[in-house]
C-alpha cells in the first residue's frame, strides 16, 4: 500500500533561516513558499537529490499546532510523509489496527493531492502523513 516515502516535515520558527540551512545541505534551488492557513502554516519543499523531499513549516499563527509543537518540542523532524496508491485502503488498513486519525477523512493537499495524518499516540509517537497524488491525466489516447 506504501509507494515510496515522500517527504520529512520538519517544525521550524523562522522559515528564512531554515530554507538557508536546508538549501545550503541538499544543494537545493530557491522553493516556493505556501501558505496552507487550513493547517495553520507556511510551508516549503526541497527536494533531495535521488528522490523525496524535505518539507519545511513554520506556524502562521500562535495557536496553530505547529506552534504548539515549537513550544512543547523545539525545531526539529515534525512528521514524516508516505505516498499511497490508495488513501482510502491505507486508511482502512491502518484502522482495522487500531491506529486513529487526526481528522475524520482526507483533506485537501498541496497540488492537488488528498492527505490524512495518523495519530502519534497510536504511531509510536511518530506523526504519519498519508498522501494520495492527485491523478495525472494523460493526454495520450489509451
Ligand atoms: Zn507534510
Amino acid at each position: 500500500m506504501i509507494k515510496k516515502l515522500d517527504h520529512i516535515g520538519i517544525a521550524v520558527k523562522d522559515m528564512e533561516n531554515g530554507l538557508n540551512r536546508w538549501k545550503a545541505l541538499l544543494n537545493a534551488a530557491d522553493a516556493d513558499i505556501e501558505e496552507i492557513p487550513e493547517r495553520g502554516v507556511r510551508a516549503a519543499h526541497l527536494d533531495i537529490p535521488g528522490g523525496g523531499s524535505v518539507e519545511l513549516v513554520e506556524p502562521l499563527t500562535p495557536d496553530s499546532p505547529v506552534a504548539k509543537f515549537l513550544e512543547t518540542r523545539g525545531e526539529g523532524i515534525h512528521h514524516v510523509c508516505f505516498e499511497v496508491k490508495d488513501i482510502e485502503a491505507a486508511i482502512k488498513g491502518l484502522k482495522e489496527n487500531g491506529v486513529r486519525f487526526i481528522t475524520e477523512g482526507p483533506v485537501c493537499g498541496a497540488g492537488g493531492s488528498r492527505i490524512i495524518f495518523a495519530h502519534p499516540r497510536d504511531m509510536g509517537g511518530v506523526l504519519v502523513e498519508l498522501k494520495e497524488k492527485a491523478k495525472e491525466i494523460s493526454l495520450r489516447p489509451e
